[in-house]
């Protein structure tokens, strides 16, 4: 796109760190590490259907990064780069101040360089495109298909939070509006645990991030390991915050509930020790919350409401 568009050369052309050929030639050059594999993830956030019109820009900067380095943890690699496709209606100068620096401290708190992209003119709202590169260890990489009857099922971080801050944005449950400046950092600035993941190959065997709800993701890990699983609920980290709202509205935050962008994990018992040493180390709450069985399907025992058939119903992006 035309001239105007040069500007945002200003906003997002940050130097690249040494080993790295950013921003300025025809290809990024990233190395990759030997017995390594490259790790490449990319997520589309169009406004109106993953955001709102009116979301702060500074939050959406670092969603628009979080999202990504998220799926970088769940296949336990090391972010090394990522870059930025960019579609505005117009050059707001303002907007575009606030989004390079939540795209930028989150870059570089997980250590995750700008190391190109491209902008154009949109024709309707914002959409915007990240692609994020890691490398991870070829024969530990956490794939989806590896989980073990017998393995610990692990979750970070907590639970719910993110969904109920979704419904009272929607207008759902107008008498607890209160509760919604304390839950919307959850929905809007998303923590995945990248460094803890990048370093769980070789302790842990499947993971995924929690993008569409607990249930829904862990059963795209049994589907692809081919086992199934028993949850209890009362083990599970929900927010503390939800605790004053009525079991209907928890339960489906926390088993339902996306956005969450922590991992689900599974791992022999025998490292239960070592992982709760690395969750320390990373300041992050880790702990178990089931285990990988034989067969199919995921039994959620001591929940407040009884599940349907199914168990649930996720969020389905194209439904
Ligand atoms: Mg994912």
């Amino acid at each position: 796109m035309g001239g105007e568009f040069t500007l945002i050369g200003r906003y997002f052309d940050w130097p690249a760190p040494p080993g790295i050929l950013g921003v300025g030639d025809d290809c990024a050059l990233l190395p990759v590490s030997p017995g390594c594999r490259l790790a490449v993830t990319t997520d589309l956030l169009v406004e109106g259907r993953h955001f709102f019109p009116n979301t702060d820009p500074e939050a959406l900067g670092h969603k628009a990064l979080a999202v990504n380095v998220s799926d970088l943890a769940a296949m336990g690699a090391r972010p090394m780069g990522c870059v930025l496709g960019l579609s505005l209606p117009r050059v707001d100068e303002t907007w575009l101040e606030k989004f390079s620096r939540g795209f930028k401290a989150l870059s570089g708190e997980v250590g995750c360089p700008l190391v190109g992209g491209d902008t154009t003119r949109s024709v309707d709202g914002i959409v915007i495109s990240v692609t994020a590169m890691g490398e991870v260890p070829e024969a530990t990489a956490l794939k989806r298909s590896a989980a073990q009857a017998g393995d610990d099922i692990w979750v970070t971080g907590s639970l719910g939070a993110a969904h109920v801050a979704l419904e009272l944005l929607q207008g759902q449950h107008p008498q607890h509006i209160n509760l919604l400046e304390t839950l919307r950092p959850w929905l809007e600035r998303p923590q995945p645990p990248v460094a803890f993941g990048s370093e769980l190959p070789g302790l842990a065997n499947a993971a995924i991030d929690i993008s569409d709800g607990l249930l829904q993701d862990l059963g795209h890990i049994l589907k692809a390991s081919g086992c199934g699983a028993d949850l209890d609920y009362s083990l599970l980290p929900v927010h503390p915050v939800l605790k004053t709202l009525n079991d209907a509205i928890v339960q489906r935050a926390v088993l339902n509930g996306g956005d969450v962008y922590q991992l689900c994990f599974t791992a022999r018992p025998a490292v239960r020790t070592d992982i709760v040493a690395l969750a320390a180390r990373h300041g992050i709450e880790a702990r178990v919350v089931g285990q990988v069985g034989p067969g199919q399907g995921i039994h959620v025992s001591a929940s407040p409401l009884p599940l349907g058939k199914d168990g649930y119903a996720g969020f389905d992006h194209f439904g």
